[in-house]
């Protein structure tokens, strides 16, 4: 019977080192520590032996069956260390597994980099709801009713009030003018802010165009502000985004909401002046409209025109960061393609 218990020992810890999963470890237990495990059975019969043997084949079954189960534990630990891919003993010297690490999209950065521009000269950062109303959209910014350009902004209008007017009639923002006056309704004057957020057209796409883009604006109000602090202060703000001088050139252009009207152009970065597709083979591209606030919107406002005057530009914020990284197609910002992205990271 001794034999036979030892040879049952041999085999069963030879058995426990070859199983290679909890699962197989598990069966195993119950072939010989089960109910009808093999150990068992011999336990069981102990009654038939001699009262002699029967005292040593019982105290040497019951250590052998503590034996099994410490192998069985053991084994089961070790499976667990293999599972879990430590190396054993522990390798301090092998590499670490690097953190995925996340980065700001370029257009936030961009937005991110302007706002400390400003903020260093005083600026205050306005924000708004995108939200907004025909009120705010135009009939605060002198469109007069019925104007076209009501029509070419291919505003989104939301469902339902179509029929409505004014604050009633509502739309995602087709830029970000309106919030403007709200903000003077609100401050009162003098004021310098600039408010950055994303504005919707429901236009088609193109690599200069897309139907939610961002746009940055900057208004100054105060009572005598000429064009040419204006001319140096987007000088200033483009020094410091872009960390060297670009030039700049004004062109007279119409709004609605300004008196007199203009256009900025940069010089392209991309062919750095000698034409690209980017830049229509002009050398130029156009980063912000503005002008001085029409009178009229002074007065929306709650400002008199006749005191206050003023400095807007609207900055279009894609066409700047197209600008710092050469990159000639506005929708691979909004393309969500990682492989684009992270290389801004
Ligand atoms: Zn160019």
């Amino acid at each position: 019977m001794k034999e036979q218990l030892e040879a049952l020992r041999t085999q069963a810890l030879s058995d426990f080192s070859l199983a290679t999963d909890a699962q197989k470890l598990e069966a195993l237990r119950q072939q010989y520590l089960g109910r009808k495990g093999t150990l068992t059975q011999i336990l069981k019969g102990l009654g038939s032996l001699p009262h002699e043997e029967r005292r040593t084949v019982g105290a040497l079954a019951n250590q052998m069956k503590e034996t099994l189960s410490d192998a069985i534990e053991e084994r089961k630990l070790e499976l667990l260390e293999q599972a879990s891919l430590l190396p054993h003993p522990m390798d301090l010297t092998i590499p670490g597994k690097g953190v995925a690490k996340g980065g700001l999209h370029p257009t936030t950065q961009m937005c991110y980099d302007l706002n400390d521009a400003f903020r260093s000269l005083n600026f205050d950062i306005y924000s708004e709801d995108e939200i907004s109303s025909e009120h705010y959209a135009f009939d605060v910014l002198n469109f007069p009713p019925g104007h076209p350009a009501r029509e070419t902004m291919d505003t989104y209008w939301i469902s339902g009030t179509e029929n409505l007017s004014g604050k009633e009639r509502l739309c995602l923002r087709p830029h970000l003018t309106g919030a403007s006056v709200r903000y003077l309704q609100q401050h009162g004057a003098p004021a310098r802010f600039v408010y950055p957020g994303p504005v919707f057209r429901n236009e088609n796409t193109d690599a200069q165009h897309e139907r939610a883009f961002y746009q940055y604006e900057a208004l100054i109000v105060d009572r005598d502000f000429s064009f040419s602090s204006g001319l140096l202060l987007v000088e200033t703000i483009l020094e410091c985004v872009f960390g060297r001088d670009i030039p700049v050139r004004m062109r007279t252009g119409f709004f609605p909401f300004v008196e007199p009207g203009f256009e900025i152009d940069m010089r392209c970065q991309i062919c750095d002046g000698k034409g690209c597709p980017a830049c229509h083979g002009t050398g130029w591209v156009e980063v912000m409209p503005g002008g001085s606030p029409h009178p009229n919107v002074l007065r929306a406002g709650g400002l008199d025109p006749d005191i206050w005057s003023g400095f807007f530009i609207n900055i279009g914020l894609d066409r700047l960061v197209m600008m710092r990284y050469g990159v000639n197609d506005v929708r691979l910002f909004h393309s969500t393609d990682l492989r684009f992205l992270e290389q801004f990271k």
